[in-house]
């Protein structure tokens, strides 16, 4: 692989562009002619004007070979869609990414827009999403490099570790929480890479934050669900000595007799330990119950 930069004509250039049309754009933009031109004045590597059918290329201005073929297919893009980098551009990216066409992609595709730049891309072109997506990263990297974590405050980003403790505490994974709190901040990425030092660093607070607040959540669940078996267990010895036809007694296994009694005589659920116990305890007896049920029926 090249990696610098060799002799670019105006012929090389033509070939070039013809081989990536049939490549690529199935001969449709035979109608172009692409040009060597000088564009410092247009503060731009490479044009296209499309109602001219034309498309320019600053050659000297690029120092590697493969930015100039970048650069040309990023304005065969252009000549192939619209001007601006909209869905029917990024289509074409797409396009082009899923070839494997020697394109990269930059932050500067999305324009001079200051926000989040993955966002722009529509999540319908995932290649071309992923590939802004890194450039977009690299170019945080690059910020980073520029202003250590400290240097820059971080505003507008409130007690995030509070957010994960409270209101992440519903999101079954940590990776769904670190993208619910810190994605609509630019901090992580939509698969939950961090975008920033500072998040990076901010990482094992929050993950412990969030595993607080997890286990608390799941504890009032099974709490909540001890409270419910205690519930059927009430229905289903009713139903039980309904159907053994003794109205309020029933006749039931000593064993499991005894664990009703004790079922009832333990308001929460420390007589189990944890939780988690006194829920499997009863669910066992439940059944235990329902198959003496099942035998009463003829
Ligand atoms: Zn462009």
């Amino acid at each position: 692989m090249q990696s610098g930069k060799t002799v670019w004509t105006q012929d090389r250039l033509e070939r070039l562009f013809h081989r990536y049309d049939r490549l690529y754009f199935g001969g449709r933009l035979s109608n172009f002619s692409v040009l060597i031109c000088d564009l410092r004045e247009k503060n731009a590597v490479g044009r296209c004007e499309r109602s001219k059918h034309k498309i320019y290329i600053d050659v000297d201005e690029h120092r590697k070979d493969r930015e100039i073929r970048s650069t040309l297919l990023h304005e065969m893009c252009h000549a192939a869609s619209t001007h601006g980098h909209g869905h029917e551009f990024f289509a074409q990216i797409e396009n082009l990414l899923s070839r494997k066409a020697p394109i990269t992609i930059s932050s500067p595709e999305a324009g001079a827009v200051a926000k989040v730049y993955e966002n722009i891309v529509p999540p319908r072109f995932p290649l071309a999403r992923r590939a802004m997506l890194k450039a977009e990263a690299k170019r945080i990297r690059e910020l980073n490099k520029k202003f250590p974590p400290g240097a820059v405050p971080i505003e507008d980003v409130g007690d995030l570790t509070r957010q994960f403790e409270e209101d992440a505490a519903e999101l079954e994974k940590w990776k769904y929480a670190l993208v619910g709190v810190a994605g609509p901040f630019g901090l992580v990425d939509d698969s939950g890479r961090p975008l920033t030092k500072w998040a990076k660093q901010m990482f094992p607070k929050w993950k412990r934050a969030y595993r607080r607040g997890r286990t608390r959540a799941l504890d009032a669940h099974k709490l909540a669900r001890l409270f419910d078996l205690k519930k059927e267990l009430r229905a289903v010895v009713e139903r039980l000595a309904k159907a053994q036809g003794r109205a309020g007694t029933v006749m039931l296994p000593p064993n499991v007799a005894d664990k009703v009694d004790q079922s009832s005589n333990e308001p929460g659920f420390e007589r189990w330990k944890t939780v988690s116990k006194a829920v499997k305890w009863h669910e066992r007896l439940i059944e235990q119950i329902k198959a003496c049920l099942r035998k009463e029926k003829p």
